[in-house]
């Protein structure tokens, strides 16, 4: 490996790198991916909350904007959030794609021109909609409220296989790494049909920037402290929203980009509690089984998750301390949650830190703040309609699906990456993960990544996909 130049090197094994790797191995390419975080076998997963966190999130899930109003939580494992998310798998809407389509200048962007590309992404995944009977009481909760006051509700498309919930798994523990491989992650679908056709990772190699040279890039790491070197003809960052637009940043390119680092943006969550004079066990069993499928929370910005979290989770994100935080944790088995995720529209900024660390500045602006409000008043209703005892709201701001700093369009003076997925004006480097996102969707963002590589794929292969019977 020491010198050999790759056809290309993908940095990142998430959403974006995942299946970008294994439509390019198919081609015949040599293939090399360089991943911060580490492997793990399904059934090597930890099983308590605190060491998955430690061990599978960047800073322990600890990354804090500047003022510390959020927490981003990101994956750093070989499969990147894949491995950590729940595996919410939808497609966007009319109302997102048409968005960047207005801001990039791009009319791939749409229904109908995504459409193939989804169709691709689909067939390689085993897609399940969480059975009625499955839901537990947190479930049961929410659509009995949600159909008390007339507003619209669906259960969820996970990626999952044999998840097993009706034999008494609790599928909580997935947010941990899936221990039954059931979770369609990508080590167990697309990195594994890559490495079939002899896709070669390097993991616990954390790449700090890169060179572009005329004949190919030359990308810098750290492998366990010791230096590392790696030559591809073509480089694509895949490292998510914050590592990609570092690395650039990192390798002195912001000067020549200066979109770069803008235009990062989050789905915001506000959780929310409730507690009930009967035991509920919103942790057992398919602990999300249920979403808000209603037209006016779409157009007002905001939707209402049903969630819960582990003990560890549930105490960070408690209110008060002492005696008052200590009695919400004994009645930890009589809580509901419901959360309002926030289609975020105040764009932050991702840069460093000065010692090689990231800044991230952003903030929760007045439109989110006002979208929020609106999605709380429809939880208290919810939760006045099936009978809590008590509303009780978190006063952590986590921000999940993080996107944006290296944008796609047609401009150079708004976005990095051009309609190729090239870095403007850098013709071996390429980006493909959610940092190229225009705006922030209001819709889980993983199956959409996916769809993208399989876009970027055809860009670089330089023909449609189903024209190649070895990558059908
Ligand atoms: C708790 C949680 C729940 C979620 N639930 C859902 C859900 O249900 N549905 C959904 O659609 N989305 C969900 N998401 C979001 C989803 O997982 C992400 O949007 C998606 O994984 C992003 O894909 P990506 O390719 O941009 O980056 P990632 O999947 O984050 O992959 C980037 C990879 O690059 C690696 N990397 C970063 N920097 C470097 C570097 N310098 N050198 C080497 N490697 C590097 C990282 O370690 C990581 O493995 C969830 C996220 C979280 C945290």
């Amino acid at each position: 490996m020491a010198d050999r130049c790759y056809d290309y090197i993908i940095v990142g094994s998430g959403a974006g790198g995942g299946p970008l790797a294994r439509w390019l191995t198919a081609a015949g390419h040599s293939v090399l991916m360089l991943e911060a975080g580490s492997r793990f076998q399904s059934h090597e997963h930890p099983d308590n909350e605190l060491e998955a966190n430690n061990r599978l999130m960047w800073n322990g899930g600890m990354d804090a904007s500047r003022d510390a109003g959020f927490m981003f939580l990101r994956g750093k494992v070989f499969g990147g959030g894949t491995v950590i998310n729940q595996a919410l798998l939808d497609r966007f809407d009319a109302r997102a794609l048409d968005s960047w389509a207005e801001r990039s200048g791009l009319d791939e962007f749409s229904v109908d021109a995504m459409a193939r590309h989804y169709d691709a992404v689909e067939s390689e995944l085993t897609l399940e909609h969480i059975p009625r009977e499955n839901g537990n009481r947190n479930a049961e909760l929410y659509v009995d409220g949600f159909e008390k006051l007339g507003y619209g509700w669906a259960p969820l498309r996970r990626g999952q296989s044999h998840c097993r919930v009706d034999q008494g798994n609790d599928c909580i523990r997935c947010l941990g790494g899936c221990p039954r491989a059931s979770k369609q992650s990508m080590p167990v679908t697309f990195l594994a049909r890559a490495e079939q056709q002899g896709l070669e990772v390097v993991t616990d190699c954390q790449v700090d920037g890169l060179s572009h040279g005329r004949q190919q890039v030359t990308v810098f790491g750290r492998q366990q402290g010791r230096a590392r070197r790696f030559f591809g003809r073509r480089c694509v960052l895949a490292a998510g929203s914050l590592g990609s637009t570092r690395i650039l940043q990192a390798s002195g390119l912001a000067p020549e980009l200066p979109a770069l680092g803008k235009g990062f943006y989050c789905h915001p969550q506000f959780v929310t509690l409730a507690l009930y004079d009967r035991i509920i066990d919103a942790h057992k069993g398919s602990f999300q089984a249920v979403k808000s499928d209603d037209e006016r929370f779409r157009a007002a910005g905001f939707k209402l998750e049903n969630v819960f979290m582990g003990p560890s989770g549930a105490a960070y994100l408690m209110p008060g301390f002492g005696a008052k935080h200590r009695d919400l944790m004994r009645a930890y088995r009589n809580l509901a949650c419901i959360e309002v995720a926030v289609r975020d529209v105040t764009p932050g900024r991702i840069g460093g830190d000065g010692r090689g660390g990231l800044r991230i500045d952003k903030r929760v602006g007045a439109p989110e703040r006002q979208r929020a409000r609106a999605g709380l008043n429809v939880i208290h209703d919810i939760y006045r309609a099936t009978g809590a005892r008590k509303v009780v709201h978190s006063p952590v701001r986590i921000g999940l699906h993080l996107m944006g700093g290296c944008a796609q369009g047609r401009d150079r003076a708004t976005s990095v990456v051009n309609p190729d997925f090239q870095v403007h004006g850098l013709p071996n480097l390429y980006v493909m993960d959610a940092s190229l996102f225009p705006d922030a969707p209001g819709i889980n963002p993983s199956l959409s990544i996916m769809a993208l590589a399989h876009r970027a794929a055809e860009r670089l292969l330089g023909e449609p996909l189903d024209a190649r019977p070895e990558a059908a």
